[in-house]
């Protein structure tokens, strides 16, 4: 049985498919030209896109526009997780277009996550 994040991967080649961007790896990827990637780059613009549309929705949130005075909390919230799922599209994206497999992934974010604990820790022993 597939777990969660193979399915989210599996569930991002499909619409990837169904929008003609290839599911294939970019070959060579250190030395790749944007150019010949346009894909990999609308990905990453794609992320940084959606990161500000998660900002836009906190922002909106919290102005509280008058004009917006009967807007349930429900609907801001809604509307900022789904520009959180956005950005997870386009994270998804990026790692199929780098070959990047949902064990790969785990596996990085365990090492980053292993490397911020050790940060925290130094900063915290220094301190004390
Ligand atoms: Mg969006």
């Amino acid at each position: 049985m597939k777990d969660r994040l193979e399915q989210l991967f599996e569930a991002q080649a499909e619409l990837m498919e169904k929008m003609g961007i290839p599911v294939v790896p970019i070959p060579n990827f250190s030395h790749m030209s944007l150019a010949e990637f346009p894909w990999l780059a609308e990905g990453a613009m794609g992320i940084a896109s959606e990161a500000g549309e998660v900002l836009d929705a906190l922002v909106a949130a919290r102005q509280n526009k008058p004009w917006k005075a009967n807007r349930a909390d429900e609907e801001y919230q809604a509307e900022f997780i789904e520009e959180v799922v956005d950005v997870l599209f386009f994270v998804l994206e990026v790692c199929i277009l780098v070959g990047l497999e949902p064990s790969g992934l785990m596996a990085t974010y365990r090492d980053k996550t292993r490397k911020l604990h050790k940060r925290i820790e130094e900063a915290q022993n220094a301190k004390s």
